[in-house]
């Protein structure tokens, strides 16, 4: 068994209470010591005072002790939970590690975790991101994948590919055997199958990575059309982040709101929030670098205008879009007299408001939106490591399909081992020691 590590499980700060977690060889010596108790029943909540070295009572907690293989490093695992604040969980740290633990580094029981075989990576990266999602989506997601969805998925694809690769080894072996003449018509049309199944997922986990990071929303429209009225009206209608965040393109800032389980997090161009001259040099470039960074554009008219070049540019835009982006248009200032003509966004079904007066129908209408990407039962890739690994093994897939066409089939079995291997990197890469330390070392303290 490992060295035994210790470390603050909770958030710093006051609370009422904190935990102090230890995984190791030591933990339950270090536990009678610290307690002055002797025996400790797996899972059992005892309620015992803990002294320092000098035999001066640190605080009253209750102990858990966790033993190995049933706990979540599948080590021993002792759990003090104390007093929260600033002081005490510290002090008991403190003394843990006079009696030998260690201190934890950043995810170290989650990595011991996985190299005991309790987790898989998409189980581990699940914990890393439910800890820190921002969004009732994410966690939802998060939480699933942490009880192994995503493990058995791609289990399953992997077992599927073995099974084509074993089909396809068998007529290599008995090439001269009676095998059936459609043999490798068979194994064309189940890879292909795959092929389709595994593409639809990547497809779907890149369209909906609103639903785990953020929708980003853009607003567009010519000057004084009432952009910074519709950001202001919605961040007083639930801003779940107030600070301004930097955004990716420059003189970009970003702003996050709550609209029911999502996040949605708009991007500000400085545009939208200049004034006087400045507005002058805001041309059409920013809206296009807003549309290219975003989920959902929300385009605006002016109602008490008449449309010019400006808007003519907005709407090409929106042409140019329309299939790859989702569109809200909004014919604005509607408490004023009307002068645009309606028909030049009639298509587009726009909501006719005053975003000075009022944005529940626009927040409504953005909901619907996020909530027609929810679909719960669809499998989904949560990190870039995941989407990497699955169209790596799409590439070999393909790659196997050509040689097959010409009974190429050892250039075949090639390109399928590697397509097994691309998948199996998902749950349980081999040799790659740097990425997992890179990995672990992302989660945060206690972990
Ligand atoms: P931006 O340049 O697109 O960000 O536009 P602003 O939000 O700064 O709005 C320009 C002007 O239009 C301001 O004087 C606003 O008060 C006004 N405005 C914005 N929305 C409405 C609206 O719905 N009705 C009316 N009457 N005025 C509005």
């Amino acid at each position: 068994m490992n060295d035994t590590i210790a470390a603050v499980a909770t958030a710093h700060g006051i609370g009422s209470i904190a935990i102090v977690r230890l995984s190791g060889s030591d933990v339950l010596s270090i536990a009678r010591k610290l307690t002055k108790r002797d025996t400790f029943t797996p899972r059992h909540a005892y309620l015992t005072p803990l002294y320092d070295l000098n035999n001066e009572l640190i605080d009253e907690t209750i102990t858990l002790y966790f033993k190995a293989p049933y706990s979540f490093t599948a080590e021993d695992i002792i759990e003090f939970q104390c007093h929260g604040g600033q002081i005490v969980a510290e002090e008991i740290l403190k003394v843990v590690m006079q009696e030998g633990a260690r201190l934890a580094e950043p995810g170290e029981f989650s990595k011991r975790a996985f190299f005991n075989g309790r987790i898989d990576l998409t189980e581990a990266e699940a914990i890393a991101q439910l800890i820190e999602a921002k969004s009732e989506d994410a966690a939802k997601i998060l939480a699933k994948q942490m009880k192994g969805s995503l493990k058995e998925y791609v289990e399953d694809v992997r077992d599927q590919l073995l099974e084509i690769l074993a089909y396809s080894e068998v007529t290599i072996d008995y090439a001269e055997e009676d095998l059936p003449e459609d043999l490798v018509d068979q194994i064309i049309s189940r890879l292909q199958i795959l092929h389709q199944n595994l593409s639809k997922t990547l497809r779907a986990s890149e369209a909906r990575r609103g639903l785990m990071q953020g929708f980003k929303v853009a607003i567009i429209g010519k000057p004084n059309v009432g952009k910074s009225s519709l950001l202001n009206m919605l961040l007083n209608y639930n801003r779940a982040i107030v600070s301004a965040i930097a955004g990716t393109t420059r003189d970009t800032i970003e702003e996050q709101i709550k609209i029911g389980t999502h996040l949605i997090r708009i991007i500000d161009t400085a545009g939208i929030r200049e004034s006087g001259d400045e507005i002058e040099r805001i041309g059409i470039e920013r809206s296009i670098e807003a549309v290219e960074e975003s989920d959902i554009v929300i385009a605006l008219f002016d109602g008490s205008r008449e449309a010019d070049s400006e808007d003519d540019a907005i709407l090409e835009l929106i042409k140019r879009h329309e299939n790859d982006r989702s569109f809200i248009v909004v014919l604005n200032k509607n408490d004023l007299s009307s002068c645009f003509d309606l028909s030049l966004i009639e298509q587009y079904l726009p909501l006719k408001m005053s975003c000075k007066v009022e944005t529940g129908t626009l927040i409504e209408k953005l909901k619907i939106l996020m909530d027609s990407q929810n679909i719960s039962d669809e499998m989904m890739l949560i990190s870039l490591r995941q989407i990497e690994a699955v169209k790596e093994s799409l590439e070999h897939i393909d790659d196997a399909l050509y040689p097959l066409e010409d009974q190429e089939l050892e250039i075949f079995s090639f390109h399928l081992n590697r397509a097994i291997l691309a998948m199996a990197s998902i749950t349980r890469p081999f040799d790659n020691d740097e990425m997992l330390d890179k990995m672990f070392s992302n989660f945060c303290l206690g972990k």
